[in-house]
């Protein structure tokens, strides 16, 4: 089958190392099979992502030598390629969902839902009790009737979803119990993160998903949504996280990696080398640039494993 991957970025900032290591990931993983790459930019929450955002994104994504078939800029049969702009297909989607008898809303306060829901054991995620799906006919209207605007929740079953993720192996998660009723349209209107992303993955065509391992919790309920939706589901490979040396999650925050310092310190090919080196594909960091990385590039050789970028690591920039 044609390989379709895709990146899908969120502007609120500047792309950081951990994000360009996602992207070249992506990238050789669909390029190795002689596959397309998408590029979507998840811009759904614009007060956080200004349209210039992903603008300044797309062009620092080409810095770095990565290209793309479908996307802005150039464009394609799939677009429009910003969330922000995609709002419709949200829309017909939560409908599908909830001619399916898959959704409700949900009124809860942000304090009732402190009391609503439990952390998850695993991920500290808070698990909805599923309150307001147990409301009768009458306490629904009444609810309306209050003008207070519901959140949409949609209503997993008892089962567990699982499937195999190419680097991290086989998944499996209790869909009420680890997951529970998830937000598909927030109460302000905003479409949710997963809803929008099994419906564009769905819409899009695309078959792999690479993206950082801090998503794969959310896979089976996406799966899940793709089902009810009507769309194959994509294949799943989960990429390491970049640690610093004290064991800290790399982020945003890190205002010195992202691709702006970058570029004033360093190149393309110097980044590419570095993260190729963290990602086990060659053996030591040096410049590269990331089609010379497609012939050799292997999963194996990635691993689970999250990379710390040390001392040595900066050296390489
Ligand atoms: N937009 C998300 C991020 O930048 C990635 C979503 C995904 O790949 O499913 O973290």
């Amino acid at each position: 089958m044609a390989v379709t991957g895709r990146f899908a970025p969120s502007p609120s900032g500047r792309i950081h190392l951990g994000n360009i290591l996602c992207c070249l990931l992506a990238w050789l993983s669909a390029r190795q099979k002689g596959g397309r790459v998408i590029l979507r930019i998840e811009d759904l929450d614009i007060a956080r992502c200004p349209r210039r955002y992903g603008e300044q994104m797309c062009r620092d994504i080409r810095w770095l030598g990565l290209d793309w078939d479908e996307g802005p800029v150039i464009g394609g049969p799939s677009g429009p390629y910003e969330q922000s702009r995609r709002t419709a297909l949200y829309q017909a989607a939560l409908r599908r969902l909830e001619a399916q008898g898959l959704v409700y809303p949900c009124f809860c306060t942000r304090k009732e839902l402190l009391a609503a829901s439990a952390p998850h054991a695993s991920d500290g995620a808070r698990v909805y009790d599923g309150r307001c799906r147990r409301l009768s006919p009458q306490e629904r209207a009444a609810l309306w009737a209050g003008g207070r605007s519901p959140a949409w929740r949609g209503q997993v079953p008892a089962e567990t979803g699982s499937f195999v993720d190419g680097n991290y192996g086989p998944q499996a998660q209790r869909l009420d119990r680890d997951c529970g009723d998830f937000i598909l349209r927030r109460s302000d209107g905003v479409y949710a993160y997963q809803l929008a992303v099994a419906a564009d993955d769905g819409a899009m065509g695309i078959t792999r998903v690479v993206r950082g391992w801090d998503l794969l919790s959310s896979t089976p309920r996406q799966i899940w949504l793709l089902e009810q939706l009507g769309y194959p589901v994509p294949a799943y490979c989960h990429v390491p996280l970049l640690l610093a040396p004290d064991g800290r999650r790399l982020s945003k925050r890190d205002r010195d990696l992202d691709v702006g310092y970058l570029q004033a310190h360093s190149t393309p090919e110097k980044v590419t080398g570095l993260l190729a080196w963290l990602a086990g594909l060659q053996p030591r960091p040096e410049p590269v640039q990331p089609r010379e990385l497609i012939g050799d590039f292997a999963w194996t050789k990635v691993g689970a494993q999250d990379k710390v970028v040390d001392e040595a690591a900066w050296q390489a920039l």
